[in-house]
């Protein structure tokens, strides 16, 4: 099949202060908006939000988001949006509000702008939502038409929040590349069912050697709340070339080993990019990759404070049953471990989690 898609949000915006020029930047989009945010995210940005857009025009209404990405919330979210008359959802904060919105929007079918105040993952211009039953256990992956028409990222607020969700969205970051890289020797599809491009695989590499560059000076600067020009490099990493990479790219063995760790109760207090970077480590382990190179990957993610052994992210002395788990979940049929260019079999799984440990211990 040689069809290849590469999709995007309309516009992406980003830097120190923007969340003030929302409404500039949204002002083609509609005239009435819904903000949909956690009671939390709306005490800090909810006014600057409104100001901005009531300053360009619009009618606004902030409603707070309750919790959960479920069928319920986003029927919930649909009636409000319909009784506002809303031609523009806003979703602010962190993944979820903003995958209600996402979801909210294709069922009403305004303009979508996403808002996150953390880089903590990828997910923010994509057409991916995830979907939660109300008491918060995973449903599905739902890819939806379209994307954000609108995504904006102030940096200064992201530099603000806690420095783990920044280190997190690193986590995500750094297995991009080598996911799409993957998918793309395999000749595998993306999440679009098509081939992936030339340019969303120089978009993931970009976003592996931006990580490299400038990780450990933005980790920094942000554990002190400073916006420097290698924060706005590793925020358009996380965000915006990881978003692109992953989307029009390709996954591959480092997600299918994170959902695989989420079977384990252990790791929950681990974050989405801290599973991921060990599904990273386990994945060039998987591919035979030369021991300087994981060693140098697990340092570098190291450096940036991500965990690079079990223990790290709760597994402490797992059982090889445990492991067995993990390895089984993570080579469901239709998981995108499938994806690298050679047969997974959750043996292989389970020792490459084994042998991508021992490397990680070496470099903490
Ligand atoms: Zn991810």
């Amino acid at each position: 099949m040689t069809t290849r898609v590469f999709r995007s949000p309309g516009a992406y915006v980003q830097g120190r202060n923007v969340i003030d020029d929302l409404g500039e930047h949204a002002e083609s989009l509609g005239d009435t908006a819904l903000v949909l945010g956690d009671e939390f995210v709306l005490d800090l940005v909810g006014d600057r939000v409104r100001e901005s857009l009531e300053t360009a025009g619009f009618d606004v209404a902030l409603e707070e988001f309750r919790g959960e990405c479920s069928e319920r919330e986003i029927e919930r979210v649909v009636d409000v949006h319909t009784d506002h008359g809303a031609d523009v959802i806003v979703g602010v904060g962190g993944g979820k509000a903003i995958d209600t919105a996402r979801a909210a929007r294709e069922r009403t079918d305004g303009a979508l702008v996403s808002l996150p105040t953390i880089a903590s993952t990828d997910a923010p211009t994509s057409s991916v939502a995830v979907i939660y039953t109300e008491q918060g256990e995973f449903v599905e992956f739902h890819v939806y038409e379209r994307h954000p028409e609108l995504v904006l990222i102030d940096t200064a607020i992201v530099a603000s929040a806690p420095t783990r969700l920044f280190r997190g969205g690193i986590g995500d970051a750094l297995a991009t590349w080598f996911e799409a890289d993957a998918a793309y020797r395999s000749g595998a599809t993306t999440l679009f069912g098509t081939r992936s491009t030339r340019t969303a695989q120089e978009i993931a590499k970009l976003a592996y050697t931006t990580l490299r560059e400038h990780g450990r000076p933005a980790v920094e600067a942000v554990e002190r709340d400073a916006v420097t020009e290698s924060v706005e490099a590793v925020v358009e990493a996380n965000t915006l070339l990881s978003g692109l990479g992953f989307e029009s790219g390709g996954l591959a063995a480092a997600h299918a080993i994170h959902n695989g760790l989420t079977q384990l109760e252990d790791t929950h207090d681990a974050t989405h990019g801290e599973k991921v970077t060990i599904g990273t480590l386990s994945q060039l382990v998987l591919e035979g990759r030369e021991g300087d190179f994981i060693e140098d990957v697990a340092g570098f993610a190291a450096s940036v404070g991500l965990p690079t052994t079990l223990a790290e992210i709760g597994l402490d002395e797992p059982a090889r049953e445990d492991l067995a788990v993990v390895a089984e979940a993570a080579c469901a049929p239709e998981e995108t471990i499938h994806n690298e260019p050679f047969e997974v079999t959750p043996d292989d799984v389970r020792d490459a989690l084994i042998a991508a440990d021992a490397i990680g211990r070496r470099v903490r």
